[in-house]
């Protein structure tokens, strides 16, 4: 038998680095069918006869009728930890190896394999010197590959008697981008070819969609940005992450990779490799690098430790239930849970709806995610995201905190399915990671640290010139109340031509209020102590336990905040299980000796992302039986240097460090984006389905084709396979992106929102 190989693109959608396209090309394919997109310009230039071939269908039933058809001998892919991901490449391997095909699967999404940190780790790594360490042992992150050199041509590609699967009848209803569309999507239903019968990348016309970022994507345009990058020697070796602004845009004061690494469209390793070469060559001139964390190797660690955090703990990674490693605060609007159809021990999964547990939390819930909170620094970050689909990490930062424990004391849970909608560069393990990290369920701990939304946009944009370019309402609007308009005198907010209230919203509640209020269920939360997979939080008792033991504080009530305080213990009820805080109402705030995160190095350099009114953690008490003595003195050491932080705050300072960091900073980016206007989040039905994009190329000759998948919640998989149903939300949406982002990529349907 001939090898013919099928190469199937899915997170890695470029030919430069690309351990598994070496692979497969080792074989010496005879034909070699590749399944991809800005990637096909690529593949052409390498073959003329070459390019992506896009299959409209599921990757688990049309790659088995590939197999056939195209008389393939081997499928070669890169390796993908998410873990529906993983669920479906189990199917797709199994399914191939029943017709005698040889699947291969290299990793190379990530600098090091994430099942093998997690086995040197011995388990999900929750800091960045974890991962670190156990990156050591296993070796330097393999040096980048070349680009292959000219590649087979695609052979017969014809599907004789190969008949497209549907979906079934309730598919468009179902179609959870459907409100995104201006009519029905006419991809799918023009077969497996698509309209032209040349397996065509889909175009954003077919997907009845229009993109609203500036940004662009595709492998050329990654390479490009990254050599930018590095040709500034200085911002690539003395990058700093918090000394980077949030409010700069147009460029953005990072590299804005991020998209790119989504898409695979730039290799981590590549980026990883080229950027310590400048640092390397910057050190041997005598002059200081950054170090990680605040490097830019560093960011790239941040990443892999997400990855290796969601490999070591699996399905539950992405939620709070059955999550040993996420703290549980009983958030308003809470998750719905549906069984897990792939666990016989009945476990539940989120459903991607929410109990409206308050009116008026989920009032302010929809006001976030549209911003109109009243609150001008957040509402444009929130803008910017929705319309851009990119926001600066500390952004992020900003409106996450104030979304969960800074301000509305909303479940994380909610905020990371909006930023899996909207976000260019999605990633199940860094948003939920990253949404984890700053509600304090996981990662960082420090909750007392809140972002203001009105000094800390100060330090880095006095004049509110982010704020003004993206509510164009407040463009005129004096300085001195940009951040706090409700307070400007109303003549002024005439003459300015924006009446808050009228043209821009009253903020929805005074901040400081709440912001007292969420640290009084966060410490109360903190001192119960439990943990997702904790008996009473998988029985749904911990809610209830916890009021009756902490009042209404725990649930971060605006009108019935208990006044006691979270250590006067109000119930007979007990938590049973993890009984971790003092008995004193001290809450131990722990910090991990050796991990430094992102909020504590702002501590280090005298920069405050936290209110300068907030009170200084409590004390830590030394518990008995507690052995690390380490923790508590770092403890210490953190809430002392928290407390200088704040009496000497140097805005100017760090605000010169900024200027100058974003002035060096060429970047600019180019990806596409759908402006995705609806919560698409709600779909109630169990028998939910989902739409899925991969690409697969299979070759002696090159041809690529993406595959629309289509998967129902409930197991029930309408001949395609199971998925469970907190996954597929993030195959529809990451799917569907992708589609749209490849499209628009082919296309250059970019259209600049007008603000
Ligand atoms: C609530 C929240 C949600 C987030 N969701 C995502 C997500 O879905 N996908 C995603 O890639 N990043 C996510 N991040 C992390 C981070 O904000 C982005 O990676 C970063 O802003 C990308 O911009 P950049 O390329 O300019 O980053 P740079 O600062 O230039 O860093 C270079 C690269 O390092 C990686 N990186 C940097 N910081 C992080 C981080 N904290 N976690 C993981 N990787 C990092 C990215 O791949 C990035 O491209 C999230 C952060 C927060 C606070």
């Amino acid at each position: 038998m001939p090898t013919r190989v099928l190469y199937w693109f899915r997170t890695d959608l470029r030919l430069h680095d690309s351990p598994a396209l070496k692979a497969a090309l080792d074989l010496n394919p005879e034909v070699f069918l590749d399944c991809q997109n800005a990637v096909s310009d690529g593949l052409s230039q390498l073959n003329s006869k070459s390019r992506l071939l896009v299959v409209r269908e599921s990757p688990l039933t049309i790659l088995p009728k590939l197999f056939k058809a195209w008389n393939i001998s081997h499928l070669v892919f890169e390796k993908d930890t998410d873990s529906y991901a993983r669920r479906r490449d189990d199917e797709v391997v199994s399914k191939a190896k029943e017709v005698g095909v040889e699947c291969i699967i290299k990793s190379g999404r990530t600098l090091w394999d994430s099942d093998d940190i997690v086995g040197i780790n011995g388990g999900p790594t929750m800091t960045t010197t974890q991962l670190q360490k156990a990156g050591q042992k296993l070796g330097p992150p393999p040096r980048p590959i070349p680009t292959p050199t000219p590649i087979p041509a695609p052979g017969d590609l014809s599907l004789k008697h190969v008949t497209q699967g549907h979906p079934g009848p309730e598919y468009f209803n179902a179609d959870q981008n459907q409100l995104n569309r201006s009519s029905e999507d006419s991809t799918y239903h023009s077969g497996l070819r698509g309209p032209n019968g040349d397996f065509s990348v889909p175009t954003m016309e077919e997907l009845k969609m229009a993109a609203s970022t500036p940004h662009r994507g595709g492998e050329k345009i990654a390479l490009e940005i990254l050599e930018k990058i590095i040709n500034d020697k200085q911002f690539t070796a003395t990058f700093s992450k918090p000394d980077t602004a949030p409010t700069a845009f147009q460029p953005a004061s990072t590299c804005l990779l991020s998209p790119h690494m989504h898409f695979g469209s730039i290799s981590c390793r590549k980026f990883y490799w080229v950027v310590l070469d400048v640092i390397e060559q910057w050190e041997k001139s005598g002059k200081k690098a950054t170090e990680p964390p605040c490097s830019l190797t560093g960011q790239l660690f941040f990443r892999d430790m997400y990855f290796a955090a969601q490999a070591g703990i699996g399905t539950y990674f992405g939620q709070t239930l059955h999550n040993p490693k996420v703290r549980y605060i009983p958030w308003h609007l809470p998750s719905k849970h549906q069984p897990n159809p792939d666990d016989p021990t009945k476990s539940l999964l989120v459903k991607g709806t929410y109990n409206v547990d308050n009116k008026e939390a989920e009032e302010w819930f929809l006001r976030w995610r549209e911003g109109r909170t009243g609150f001008p620094w957040i509402d444009a970050i929130m803008i910017q995201l929705k319309t851009e689909g990119w926001v600066h990490h500390l952004a992020r930062h900003a409106v996450a905190c104030f979304l969960t424990r800074g301000g509305c004391y909303i479940d994380w849970e909610r905020g990371a399915e909006v930023f899996e909608e909207w976000l260019l560069d999605h990633e199940i393990a860094c948003n939920a990671g990253n949404w984890q990290w700053l509600s304090c369920t996981a990662f960082f701990s420090q909750f007392m640290r809140i972002y203001s939304p009105i000094t800390f946009p100060q330090k880095t944009d006095k004049e509110g010139n982010y704020v003004r370019h993206y509510i164009p309402q407040l463009k005129n609007f004096p300085e001195k109340y940009i951040y706090e308009p409700w307070k400007c005198p109303i003549a002024d907010q005439r003459a300015a031509g924006c009446v808050i209230g009228k043209d821009y919203p009253k903020p929805m509640f005074d901040w400081k209020d709440r912001k007292e209020i969420c640290i009084r269920g966060m410490k109360a939360a903190f001192e119960a102590g439990y943990h997702g997979s904790d008996v009473d939080v998988i029985n749904g008792k911990a809610r209830e336990i916890l009021k009756e033991r902490f009042g209404n504080d725990i649930e971060g009530d605006a009108d019935t905040a208990s006044k006691n305080e979270p250590g006067e213990q109000k119930g007979k009820a007990k938590p049973e299980t993890r009984p971790r805080a003092s008995q004193s109402g001290s809450v131990k705030l722990p910090v991990k000796r050796g991990q430094t995160t992102l909020d504590a190095m702002f501590v280090r350099k005298k920069v405050k992302p936290e209110d300068e009114t907030i009170p200084p953690p409590p004390n830590p008490i030394v518990k008995r039986g507690n052995p690390d003595l380490s923790e508590i003195i770092d403890e210490i050491i953190n809430a002392t240097k928290a407390a200088k932080s704040r009496l000497e705050g140097d805005h100017h300072d760090i605000r010169k460090r900024q200027d100058s960091t974003s002035s060096t900073s060429t970047v600019t980016s180019t990806h596409t984006h759908t402006s995705i206007s609806t919560f698409s989040q709600t779909t109630t039905s169990t028998e939910l389905e989902q739409t899925e994009t991969s690409t697969a190329t299979s070759t002696s000759t090159v041809s690529t084709s993406t595959v629309l998948a289509t998967v129902t919640a409930t197991g029930t998989p309408n001949g395609v396979g199971r998925v469970s149903p907190s996954d597929p939300q993030a195959v529809m949406v990451a799917g569907w992106i992708s589609l749209v982002y490849l499209t628009a990529m082919v296309l250059k349907l970019v259209k600049v929102v007008n603000y």
